[in-house]
């Protein structure tokens, strides 16, 4: 019965001598340790495969023949199949990618690792890594799979390549202009009075404008770099808008447009960042009112409701059309590139903005219409009070 694998002594072997006390004592040991070793083998497996259903990683398994012994979740899941669907499958009959079938089938061939990407098939469209290895066992000359999830990763990679190379064009932009002045000044405009301080002052804008690109640039750094607590200060909303009214007053004026203030009769407190809030305020105000013909206005308001402070900036200007709307807070996108240019744009002011907001855990809404104006409204988290703590 023991060697039949059940491990349960009968009771009531015969007792007649000390031969069969100790055969009984040394095969009572033997099950007991055979036993110990079935858990063992058992709790090992199941470890296994709790590892194997936690990782992100697909992994899979297939022996000599090319049928899948071993498929973890992640693997069918990314490959779209159902798991039982994989296990016993032979896996070349039902992966239809190429790139993914001439990874596998070159391990196979030549018992060496092998690596490939490819994008699934169906709507999904998921860019996989997958890294194909010799099963390195006497007893199994199969093959392991690894498969990795690498769409955002290369999505990422593709988005800084495009932001330098967008920084590269935006930082050149003022650069030529400042080089093509001073090349006018020194081949003998110099010498001209009529035009030779136009010039100094067109290459002193465009240097200003250099400034600025580079101030907002590392402004985005810090701010996406998420180092930055933005969420720790009680910040008073009025006082903010106040300051901000101050700074602006001049720019709105020059540019003949009327600057209001509509604030709430009650003081706002919102959890967040003073100069955080006071960057946002000052980019809205500035946009309104570059983006705002003379004779226009601008109006800053305040509120607060049961969870947000609310400020809103009001403008009387060009407007926004609903195809823009979603992409200006891109970075370097322009809605309308030559007055962005005019006006000293870097088109990084809105990006900074939404960033900064949403490190203060709020959020910030558009509502334009062209010709009409815009309202942009920026909600954030009030200030916790003793009575919500409480509750
Ligand atoms: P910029 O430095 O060009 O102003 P922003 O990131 O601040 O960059 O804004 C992105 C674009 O959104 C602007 O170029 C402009 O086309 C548009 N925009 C922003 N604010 C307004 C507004 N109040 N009215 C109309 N258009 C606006």
């Amino acid at each position: 019965r023991v060697s039949r694998g059940e491990l349960e002594l009968p009771e009531g072997l015969p007792d007649d001598g000390d031969h069969w006390t100790e055969l009984r004592t040394s095969m009572r040991e033997m099950t007991t340790r055979l036993k110990n070793r079935e858990r063992e083998v058992t709790r090992k497996l199941e470890q296994l495969q709790a590892v194997l259903s936690s990782m992100v990683e697909g992994v899979l398994s297939i022996d000599s023949s090319g049928h899948v012994i071993q498929a973890n979740r992640a693997a069918a899941n990314m490959l779209s199949f159902e798991r039982d669907h994989l296990l016993g499958r032979k896996l070349l009959e039902v992966i239809r990618i190429p790139e993914f079938r001439a990874a596998i089938e070159r391990t196979q061939l030549q018992r060496q690792f092998s690596s490939a990407e490819f994008v699934t098939l169906g709507t999904s469209k998921r860019r996989l890594a997958v890294r194909v290895s010799p099963i390195q066992n006497p007893q199994e000359s199969g093959v392991s799979i690894v498969l990795q999830d690498v769409t955002e990763l290369r999505m990422l990679e593709m988005m800084r390549r495009d932001f330098v190379a967008n920084v590269s064009h935006e930082l050149k932009t003022p650069l030529a202009s400042i080089m093509a002045y001073s090349e006018t000044l020194r081949s003998g405009a110099i010498n001209d009075p009529e035009h030779n301080m136009e010039f100094v002052e067109q290459i002193e804008k465009q240097a200003g404008v250099l400034n600025s690109q580079i101030k907002d640039l590392m402004e985005l750094a810090r701010v996406e770099s998420g180092e930055t607590d933005f969420r720790s200060d009680e910040v008073p909303v009025n006082r903010v808008c106040e300051r901000c009214a101050d700074l602006l007053r001049e720019l709105a004026a020059r540019a003949e447009i009327t600057l209001t203030l509509d604030l709430a009769t009650r003081p706002v407190m919102v959890m967040g960042d003073g100069n955080a809030l006071e960057t946002v305020v000052n980019n809205l105000v500035t946009n309104a009112i570059n983006y705002t013909p003379r004779g226009g206005s601008v109006r800053i308001e305040t509120a607060a409701d049961e969870q947000f402070g609310i400020v809103r900036v009001v403008d009387t200007g060009i407007g926004i059309k609903p195809a823009d709307q979603a992409r200006i807070f891109e970075r370097f996108y322009r809605a309308d590139k030559a007055r962005s240019r005019e006006k000293g744009g870097t088109g990084l002011g809105l990006s900074i903005v939404k960033h900064l907001v949403q490190a203060m855990d709020g959020r910030i809404d558009l509502e334009s219409q062209i010709g009409r104006g815009s309202t942009f409204s920026v909600h954030l988290p009030r200030r916790t009070t003793s009575a919500t703590v409480a509750s």
